[in-house]
């Protein structure tokens, strides 16, 4: 079985808004197609015309060669191809950019293969990927709100918060970007507003659900972040996320070292080789690999496998649409070290590719997500969507 085609098309909403914190606005989405009529699909969190001249641009020299020319004609009769198509890319287009964007549309590409080859199978891509996993996966509401003041940005995540626990969520995960890099729609709220946020969500949740708090590299140095996060050691958060700009390993480790709340990082992160720095240096409490940009599920795993090594769980990034909440699922399926997943149902989300782009095979019932049974990823694509947000 032999790869003939590869799509890349670069999607945007018609209603997207570059200052709204959300990256679900717009996706890059692979399509594979084998000699033998399979379609496989991927995609992943970068911008997508990056990704699709990532995949797309001509080589020039042996180690910048094309992406797109390495995978026509490979060969995926085998699970074990997909590992060795994966290998020989990354050789092969490290001049290209052996981190960063090569690496995360190379995790679209290598979706899509896991996708096809579950499909040729006739199993889910969790069966192939060594399921481990007989209980339900458990997922978070991640909660980004809307609202262009503190009072309506507070007030749409705490009202957000009590619908998802109505909808029976086990787990929440508050946004609570105010300030910084990723301040959400030009927010500028000093940090006891940010304290008053997260106390207010906790308040609306009760006690017994987990709540995640999520910052988006708001401080850049420890000694900061522990003056404002120790005030948030009474609300008992599950972790912390990206508190602390990712190339300051040492930062983190401090700030480990100082605050009780476990710290989560990694969305960023390209291949297993960044997580070895992070997780050994960083002193990190949750590990949080991107399918997509981590390299594809392969390199997911392996994080897994190192964290797990640690005692650490995971609790992978996604903020896309089905195909890639669906290759976070099936890994979750196979790797018990996942405590959570990412998730919300697409009628929930504001984004329009979340809602339309591709109808997933999860059901999310008493806060819970059982074992999806279709081949392959399981996800059907909405082509008139496609059509419809199809940029280039
Ligand atoms: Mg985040």
């Amino acid at each position: 079985m032999k790869i003939i085609d590869i799509e890349c098309h670069v999607l945007l909403a018609d209603d997207y808004d570059a200052s709204f914190t959300s990256s679900a606005q717009d996706s890059l989405l692979v399509v594979l197609k084998t000699d033998d009529g399979i379609e496989g699909y991927g995609e992943s969190d970068l911008n997508p015309w990056i990704g699709k001249a990532c995949i797309e641009a001509p080589g020039t020299h042996t180690m910048g060669l094309s992406m797109r020319d390495l995978l026509l004609g490979a060969d995926i009769s085998d699970i074990s191809d997909i590992r060795a198509i994966w290998e020989k890319i990354y050789t092969q287009t490290a001049m290209n950019g052996r981190r960063g964007a090569v690496i995360h549309a190379l995790g679209a590409l290598e979706m899509a293969l896991w996708d096809i080859a579950g499909k040729a199978a006739g199993k889910p891509l969790h069966a192939l990927l060594g399921q481990q996993r007989d209980t339900p996966v458990v997922p978070y509401a991640s909660l980004q709100p809307a609202g262009g003041s503190f009072e309506a940005y507070r007030d749409a995540l705490c009202a957000s918060a009590r619908d998802a626990v109505d909808l029976g969520f086990k787990a929440v995960k508050a946004e609570c970007t105010m300030n910084g890099p990723y301040a959400h729609s030009g927010l500028n709220e000093s940090y006891d507003r940010h304290t008053e946020v997260v106390a207010a969500v906790r308040d609306a949740i009760g006690p017994e659900v987990t709540l995640m708090v999520d910052v988006q590299y708001l401080w850049r140095d420890a000694e900061t972040a522990a003056s404002v996060a120790r005030d948030w050691v009474e609300f008992d958060l599950y972790f912390l996320e990206t508190p602390i700009w990712p190339d300051f390993i040492d930062e983190h480790r401090k700030l480990a070292d100082m605050i009780p709340i476990p710290i989560a990082s990694g969305e960023w992160l390209a291949t297993r080789w960044e997580f070895v720095d992070l997780i050994e240096n960083g002193g990190i409490g949750v590990a949080q690999p991107d399918v997509g940009r981590v390299g594809g599920i392969t390199e997911a795993q392996a994080v897994c496998a190192l964290a797990q090594t640690r005692g650490l769980p995971v609790v992978p990034h996604c903020w896309k649409t089905g195909v890639s909440i669906s290759a976070t699922a099936h890994l979750a399926f196979a790797r018990p070290e996942i405590a959570f997943i990412e998730y919300l149902p697409p009628q929930l989300c504001l984004e329009k590719l979340r809602r339309e782009l591709a109808h997933e095979d999860l059901v999310f019932e008493n806060g819970e997500i059982a074992p999806p049974t279709k081949p392959g990823l399981g996800v059907e694509i909405n082509w008139d969507a496609v059509r419809a947000y199809k940029v280039a």
